[in-house]
Parts: C-alpha cells; structure tokens; sequence
C-alpha cells in the first residue's frame, strides 16, 4: 500500500457510505507538476463526527475547522468536511467554519487555483477554477479577485512569494499585493517566519525576493527589510534560516533578531555570527575557528563575500577544522579536575586561564593532545 493508495481507499469507503470525497490541496498540483509532495488532504460532504466513526484509527485534529486525521496503513491523511468560511477578521482566517455540501464551494473558497484543484479516486481532475491551465502555463492567479482575496487574508501573500520560490512560476496580479501589502502587519510574526523558513528552502528564492521588493512588501517586514535590499543587491541565496537571520542582521542591527519569536539557539548562533561581522574578522585562524565553530565562521565569510567582496577562505577554513587536533574542549586529554589534583588549588577562574592556554598550544599543534605530554608542559611553565 503506498500513500496515493491509502487515501484512495478511504475515499472509497466514503463513497460506499454515500459521501462524495476527492484529494483536494496542494497534493494535487504537486501530482500534475510530478514532484513530491507533502500531505495528501482529503475533502468531503461527510461531517467530522461521521469520518470519525467510520474509520478505526482517528484524530480529532481540528473540529472546529472540520478535519479529522485518519491514520491508515501507517500513513496519516487530513479529512475535512466541505467547508465556507465566514467573515474574516484581522485579515485573517476566520474562527468558524460552515460545513457545506458542495465540492465547488469548498473550491471557491482556497487561495489559488493550481491549489484548487480537486482528484477524484479514479484519477479524474476536477476544475473549476482553470487551475490545470495556470498550472501548465506556470502561473499563481488567486480563486476570484485577487485585491479581496488577499484583503480577506494577508498570509495569502506570502504564501505566493513562498511558491514563487518553490515551484518558479510567476505571480499575475502583484499590483493587489502591492495594495494589500500593508495588511501583512496583522499577521503573527510566527506565521510570517514560518512562511520565511519555507521560502528558504525553494530553488528561486531571489525570484520570490525580487517580486517582494517589486510589490514594496518588504516595507511591511520591519525585522527583514534591510536584509531582503541587501539579498537582492548581492544576489546572497541563504542555505538555511540563520543565513537569512544573519544577513537580516548585519544589514540592520542584532536587536532585530533579539525580539523574534524563535528558538534561543537560533539567537545564540544569529549572535556569533553578527558579533564576528562587525568586528570585521577577516582572518580565520585555527583558535577563531575552534572558538566559533566551523558553521558560524563560514557564514561569515559568505557575508564577507557577499557583502565585502572579500576572497572566498571556505575550503581553507574547512580545512584547518578537519585539521584541528581538538574540536571540542571535552577533547583534551588533560581535564579541569587534573589541573586541579595537579596544581592542589581550591577551583577557580584560575581553571579556565590554565584550560584556555593548553587548548591555544594544542590547537597551534605546539604541544600534542596527550596527558603525560601536557602534564610535562605544565611542570615546566
Ligand atoms: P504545501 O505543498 O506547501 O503543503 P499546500 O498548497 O498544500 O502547499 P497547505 O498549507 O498544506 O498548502 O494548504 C492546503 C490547501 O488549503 C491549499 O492547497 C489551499 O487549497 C488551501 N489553503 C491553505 N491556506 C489557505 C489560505 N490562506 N487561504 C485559502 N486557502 C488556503
Ligand atoms: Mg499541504
């Protein structure tokens, strides 16, 4: 059983039940596009308390929004019963849903039409929306008017940019975005950067920032702006998320990072890395890199490249961390509580002075990783 076919055969069984139930989402434009797709979402006119009695394994996932996810074979799908939704608030989803009986409807209601499409189990495409068009001709066209559409939601914006950068098309309508550009401010910051997160990860990044620059969306990004200008200037592709941090903040200051609601390590890191930057670290020596990690130094030196034109030291920075006879201070072989025995001292700060020396002869390769070796070395200093 794979997946397609799992999902198959829970719309069957709604079927048998006299429920209509078709693959809907973004599973299916990855299906006409042949890529590999995420979650298989399943729509149906069958309520929630209906699917959840139907099938053995479920999870009430989100009533109140009427999906149920039902685990079969091992594979998880999301069923959500036809839905419209009612008045938006804040430019943002609405809290309720109305359950209703048509698939069309359920359709009207998505933000675009490659995503609008619908699969019935035997493999047949329902359109309504022109989305297989749009999807052969590469196109991001909103379901209705664009300006409503993304005035109803402003994630809906973002969420463009994101398939920009996915997936390469082209965005039709970016004087709507332009308009509506604003409204992205009352979205949570969560929701924005888990848009970011994504967008990193698409192969036309610098296509997506250009139509963000283009539709002045970035005005209305305070933590990023300065950033996506510097992206677009240099044509800087981020790897990963603290890459795009970290050029959003050398480009403007590391306060920007500090009130972001993400993970500390995340700022910890971000922190190096500007840190290293504004003190203009050109030179990557071996104690520099042992102290910072190979990770940090390297995007710095992407900076450096990027942003001051500077000789690309990667490969020699890679090369002196593989070369470094420790990468880690638990890698001495010489610890704390030995120089402690050794110098027969109460602990102290003085530890770290001793501990800081040693690592600085190690890593030069002036004295070997050994105990006796370091033992030698402190009896003679
Ligand atoms: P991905 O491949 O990244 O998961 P997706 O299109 O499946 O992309 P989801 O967030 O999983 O995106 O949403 C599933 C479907 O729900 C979309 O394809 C779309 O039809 C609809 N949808 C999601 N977000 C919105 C929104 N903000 N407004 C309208 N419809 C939406
Ligand atoms: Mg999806």
């Amino acid at each position: 059983m794979n997946y397609l076919l799992g999902a198959k055969a829970i719309i069957e069984l709604l079927n048998s039940k006299g429920y209509e139930a078709y693959i809907v989402g973004g599973y299916v434009r990855d299906y006409l596009l042949k890529r590999k797709s995420g979650d298989i979402d399943i729509a149906t006119n069958a309520l929630p308390d209906d699917v959840s009695n139907l099938f053995t394994k479920t999870i009430n996932t989100g009533l109140k929004h009427g999906t149920v996810t039902v685990l079969h074979h091992n594979f998880s799908y999301e069923v959500t019963t036809f839905r419209t939704e009612s008045v938006y608030v804040s430019n943002r989803k609405p809290e309720h849903v109305i359950f209703i009986k048509s698939l069309k409807e359920d359709i009207l209601r998505r933000d675009f039409t490659m995503n609008a499409l619908a699969l019935t189990k035997d493999d047949e495409i329902i359109d309504y929306v022109s989305g297989k068009e749009d999807i052969q001709n590469k196109i991001i066209r909103t379901v209705g008017d664009p300006y409503l559409r993304f005035n109803e939601d402003a994630l809906r914006m973002l969420r463009a940019f994101r398939f920009v950068s996915s997936l390469g098309f082209k965005i039709v309508d970016k004087s709507a975005i332009e308009m509506n550009a604003h409204l992205i401010l009352n979205i949570s910051l969560e929701r924005v950067i888990k848009e970011f997160e994504n967008m990193i990860k698409g192969e036309h990044f610098l296509a997506a920032i250009n139509d963000i620059i283009e539709t002045n969306f970035h005005l209305y990004l305070p933590h990023f702006k300065h950033g996506i200008i510097n992206i677009q200037k240099t044509n800087f592709i981020p790897n990963d998320f603290i890459e795009f941090l970290a050029i959003c903040a050398v480009s403007d200051s590391y306060e920007i990072i500090e009130s972001l609601p993400i993970p500390n390590f995340i700022k910890k890191e971000v922190k190096v890395i500007y840190n290293m930057f504004e003190v203009e670290i050109l030179d990557f020596t071996k104690p520099l890199i042992f102290r910072n990690g190979l990770n940090n130094c390297l995007v710095v030196n992407k900076l450096n490249v990027f942003l001051r034109n500077t000789n690309d030291q990667a490969k020699t920075i890679i090369e002196d961390y593989n070369n470094l006879p420790i990468k880690k201070q638990c890698d001495l072989k010489f610890k704390g509580d030995q120089i402690i025995e050794f110098y027969n001292r109460a602990p102290g700060i003085w530890i770290a002075e001793i501990l800081d020396d040693i690592i600085l002869k190690v890593i030069l390769g002036e004295l070997d990783n050994d105990y006796d070796k370091i033992k030698h070395y402190l009896l003679n200093k």
